[in-house]
């Protein structure tokens, strides 16, 4: 791992791709205009970047379409993509330090989350969907005898992808790694706030082999670029992550144009729970600590509800709140910094409006609070908020910043039913050493996912994604590919 020192020296050199890639080469947005990319610690300019619109979405869903047709990548032996992507992955490894920077600079995620979770995720993700692309079978039906039934799944054709800015590589390589080793064409529409990574990736994606117009990435702004993406009549399928308003918009361009399916891996507002047998009070406070605060608490899974049962309430957030100290914000080049600034000043002032709104409902201000801006970058800062209760938009809404909810419970009934009043259900955590209460707790829970005695474990083997307001869809493991396949029956009469 590099210093400060090293890794603000390399941030010097490094460089920024700013033009949309269209069929194998960049180029500027047709209409000439860019947005500015704006590093939210220093608030200084990157570059600017292209900005896309319809005609540029158009052509590079019109590449996707011709790529697909054409089949070089669509129809290749699964082991031909698998080596190509392998190939990519090995190109990531390579440039690991050049990723981690440009997600760090562009969004203000701490270098140390870059290097230990999001470019070792991303490239994980890529080898995986690689390596098992050539290890799957169709099937035969068990028709009558005079028949034979094939099962077969096919590469869906063009997919559109739309993704977030608080894991910019990783969301988008989630998506990307299953579609593409599926045989699809893809057009990523990456986040406004955070286009960089995604950019340098498609080149790279070059360099490996892929075909030219397989992958294209189009930034831009969602009103824009993303719209234009949703609504084309030429996209057959949509993957999306983002907040649950976006989803919902997406859901009518889809009905307004084509009836694309649009996979939704949407908001959240997970809660944890810790019983008063846990067991291990530090251990647990520590993961409260570490569900609320990892990347400023800018993570749909963020354990952003807190309840406590009341016999250790005192003590448990006693050590909660000496955890929460530990992340302080600084400047996310410093590895040991554990919190860097808010992605923008809008995301920094969403986060002071819920904590003014908070206190106005009620609520107490148990450690941090609204931060004043600061001279330079988007800092906000840790904050726990007691005395709430089911009624205040601190409990009801995702923030997607550094502030904890907390209210105490008495009994298993109870916190079920506080748990799932909310309109979210991507993750529930529960801490608990009472093996029955954790897989009834864990049944009970309307979530996709569930962490007992830990919070946000991940690798690549299991599906991420939620039910309700958080989405309809599952990233990762096999069951990804179901979004990037379509199913085909085949009826031969013997
Ligand atoms: P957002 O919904 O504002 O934007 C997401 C993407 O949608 C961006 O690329 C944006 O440009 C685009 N977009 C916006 N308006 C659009 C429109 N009208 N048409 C088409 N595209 C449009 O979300 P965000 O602020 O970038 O990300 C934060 C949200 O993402 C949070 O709600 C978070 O919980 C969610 N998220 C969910 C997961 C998950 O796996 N469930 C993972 C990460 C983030």
């Amino acid at each position: 791992m590099h210093t400060l020192a090293e890794w603000t020296a390399l941030s010097e050199k490094i460089e920024f791709r700013h033009q949309a890639w269209i069929n194998g080469e960049f180029r500027p947005a047709a209409s000439g205009e860019t947005f500015p990319a704006i590093n939210p610690t220093t608030e200084e300019l990157l570059t600017d970047l292209a900005s896309c619109d319809t005609p540029d979405i158009d052509a590079a869903v019109k590449a996707a379409r011709a790529a697909f047709k054409a089949g070089d990548w669509s129809r290749a032996a699964p082991a031909e993509r698998k080596r190509i992507l392998l190939k990519l992955a090995d190109l990531m490894q390579e440039h690991f330090d050049e990723f981690a920077l440009l997600d760090t600079l562009d969004m203000g995620k701490g270098i140390a989350e870059m290097t230990g979770i999001d470019v070792p995720d991303s490239i994980d993700c890529l080898r995986w969907s690689a390596e098992c692309i050539d290890k799957i079978y169709g099937e035969i039906a068990p028709t009558k005898p005079t028949t034979l039934g094939l099962i077969t799944r096919h590469p869906i054709g063009v997919i559109g992808a739309i993704t977030p800015w608080n894991y910019p590589l990783m969301m988008a390589m989630w998506k990307l790694a299953p579609a593409l080793a599926a045989g699809n064409s893809v057009v990523l529409k990456p986040s406004e706030k955070a286009s960089l990574s995604c950019l340098r990736f498609a080149e790279l994606a070059k360099e490996a082999g892929l075909p030219d117009g397989v992958l294209n990435v189009v930034p831009g702004f969602g009103h824009t670029a993303g719209k234009a993406l949703a609504l084309h009549m030429d996209v057959d399928s949509l993957a999306f992550t983002g907040s649950t308003r976006v989803a919902g918009m997406l859901m009518q361009y889809a009905g307004q144009s084509n009836l694309k399916r649009v996979w939704i891996e949407a908001g959240g507002k997970s809660p944890l729970i810790v019983f008063d047998d846990c067991g291990d009070i530090e251990a647990a406070a520590q993961g409260a600590a570490i569900a609320i605060f990892t990347n400023q608490g800018e993570v749909c899974i963020a354990g952003s509800r807190l309840y406590v049962q009341n016999g250790i309430r005192a003590q448990f957030m006693a050590a909660l709140k000496r955890y929460a100290a530990e992340y302080k914000p600084g400047n996310p080049l410093d590895p040991d910094v554990k919190m860097g600034p808010m992605v923008d000043k809008a995301q920094l002032e969403t986060v002071n409006r819920y904590i003014a709104g908070a206190l106005e409902e009620g609520g107490k201000v148990e450690l941090g609070g609204i931060t004043e801006s600061a001279e330079k970058g988007f800092f906000s800062q840790p904050t726990i908020i007691t005395d709430t209760h089911a009624d205040m938009a601190c409990v009801r809404e995702e923030i997607f910043g550094p502030v904890l909810a907390v209210a105490g419970f008495d009994t298993e009934e109870e916190v079920i039913a506080m748990a799932n009043d909310c309109v979210y259900g991507l993750g529930a955590s529960i801490w608990t050493d009472n093996l029955s209460r954790a897989h009834r707790v864990s049944r009970e829970i309307e979530s996709g996912m569930v962490w007992v005695n830990t919070w946000g474990e991940g690798d690549t083997t299991m599906p991420f994604g939620g039910v309700k307001g958080s989405g309809n869809g599952r990233d990762k493991s096999l069951h990804s590919l179901e979004k990037y396949t379509e199913l085909k029956s085949v009826w031969i009469s013997i």
